[in-house]
């Protein structure tokens, strides 16, 4: 009988392993029933690595086994969905969460879902109330617009336009807006989920007003106007502005939708960032109804905001899709908690960590580089090189596409292991790192780490980095 066929036999049982210390010290905090799974998994890689004579011999011991056993129970307990450090410079990055709350939607979501609220009840009359009315106020107030309903996302505030102005009739839409955002979000496919007939007007780079002159008849019931968010078309192109669309609209009696994407209610041009229209001018064009994202720039929780005029808002909120994409109470107590930090400008930027990291100047990201460099050279020296580089990182969640935002950051490049190791194993860690890579380094950018993490930062980075 050869040696590992004698150490077949030696293998711990599960219930050997189950009795083990490192699988009874985790009992208090991990279910049972993965401490059963962890031990079954261990002991078949085990019994698999001694199958395969040409991996190393294993190690067959109770501590081993059981070793082995607690790290896959462990990550077999531990959530799905968890927070990662991002270090991207991204501030919107859509597979990250997009925009992190504020400390005050936070404290609302607390307050609002621990226990009861007034969510749908009228605390004047003592009777059933609306859901939305705890944001219209607020909304109309910083926008300027009569009315405001809020949904689930911004994708589901247009489909809801669509379907309560444009459903079963013609809406016109220019043929250098058909955009695609995120992959599932196409203009084309959600006008026909709305039941609604697209009708192209224009070219690609050029659409004119009388195209979409030419493209109204007596089946037209909407004209959308699309915020080409995560795209330009640059040289020859000739848009038309909301302002002459809305006249030529009303003059045909048919209202405008414009989906603005990310919405802002700030101008943020101070900041060195380009134009972008903000909600209240795109209303002041005399634009009807207006659809925007809560969690792009406006730096709250995923929801859509609809903002117009009260006759057509009212339209929507009676559509029977108005009821199936209507926002929980977490949702509605961060958003009111957010737009209500947009009273103050000053505290909006301070308070909302979207508008401070946006607003972060260069030089101050050059100083959080010069405090870092040190801490990382005397930890993790011996483990990876150091530069700190000036280096632009895109906004991203289809908001300013072609802004890049200036600023520094520290490219670190591993010595001991491959830069694909090194992201791996940053990706595998308890509290994941995510980086952008550039030029086979891994950038980190102080844009989007928050100071209280730089210390998991640099634990992490020490794991990651030792092979
Ligand atoms: C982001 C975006 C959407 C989708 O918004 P969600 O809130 O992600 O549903 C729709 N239209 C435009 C123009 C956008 O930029």
């Amino acid at each position: 009988m050869s040696d590992r066929q004698a150490l077949l036999r030696q293998i711990p049982s599960i219930d050997r392993l189950l009795g083990s210390e490192p699988l009874q010290e985790l009992a208090a905090t991990c279910p049972h029933v993965l401490l059963r799974e962890g031990a079954q998994q261990a002991v078949a890689e085990v019994r698999q690595a001694l199958l395969d004579e040409s991996s190393k011999t294993p190690d067959c011991s109770v501590e081993g086994v059981a070793g082995r056993a607690a790290e896959l129970a462990k990550i077999a307990a531990r959530p799905s969905l968890r927070r990662v450090i991002n270090v991207t410079g991204t501030l919107l990055h859509t597979n990250l969460g997009r925009a992190p709350l504020c400390e005050a939607a936070l404290q609302a979501v607390n307050n609002v879902s621990r226990g009861y609220s007034n969510l749908e009840y009228d605390l004047d009359a003592g009777k059933r109330g609306k859901r939305f009315t705890h944001v219209e106020k607020l909304v109309c107030r910083l926008t300027g617009a009569e009315a405001a309903h809020v949904v689930n996302n911004n994708a589901g505030a247009v489909l809801l336009a669509l379907a309560a102005l444009a459903g079963g009739k013609k809406a016109l839409v220019s043929r250098g807006e058909l955009i695609e955002i995120g992959g599932s979000f196409r203009i084309p496919d959600i006008m026909a989920a709305g039941g609604t007939r697209m009708v192209e007007v224009g070219t690609t780079n050029k659409t004119h007003l009388d195209d979409y002159r030419r493209g109204i008849d007596e089946e037209t019931s909407l004209i959308l106007k699309v915020h080409t968010s995560n795209y330009r078309i640059l040289g020859i192109t000739e848009p038309v502005t909301g302002a002459e669309l809305a006249d030529l609209a009303h003059a045909h009696k048919l209202p405008v939708l414009e989906d603005l994407g990310s919405g802002l209610l700030l101008d943020l041009t101070t900041y060195g960032l380009p134009r972008e229209p903000t909600v209240r001018e795109t209303l002041a064009h005399g634009i009807d109804l207006v659809t925007f994202s809560g969690d792009k720039l406006l730096g709250g929780p995923q929801a859509g905001i609809i903002v117009g005029r009260k006759e057509i808002v009212d339209r929507l909120r009676k559509h029977p899709m108005a009821r199936a994409l209507r926002l929980d109470k977490m949702t509605l107590a961060a958003l009111e908690a957010t737009l209500r930090l947009y009273l103050d400008t000053e505290q909006a930027f301070r308070e909302l960590p979207t508008l401070r990291m946006l607003s972060t100047p260069a030089e101050k990201l050059r100083e959080r580089c010069d405090q870092l460099m040190p801490r990382c050279e005397k930890t993790l020296g011996n483990l990876a090189k150091f530069a700190t580089i000036q280096s632009t990182a895109p906004v991203g969640g289809g908001a300013l596409p072609l802004a890049e935002m200036p600023g520094w950051v520290i490219a670190c490049q591993p010595l001991k292991l491959s830069l694909n190791r090194l992201l791996q194993n940053l990706r595998k860690a308890e509290t994941p790192v995510i980086g952008r890579v550039q030029d086979d380094q891994l950038l980190i950018d102080p844009r989007t780490l928050a100071e209280p993490d730089e210390e998991l930062l640099l634990q992490t980075l020490k794991d990651a980095l030792t092979p």
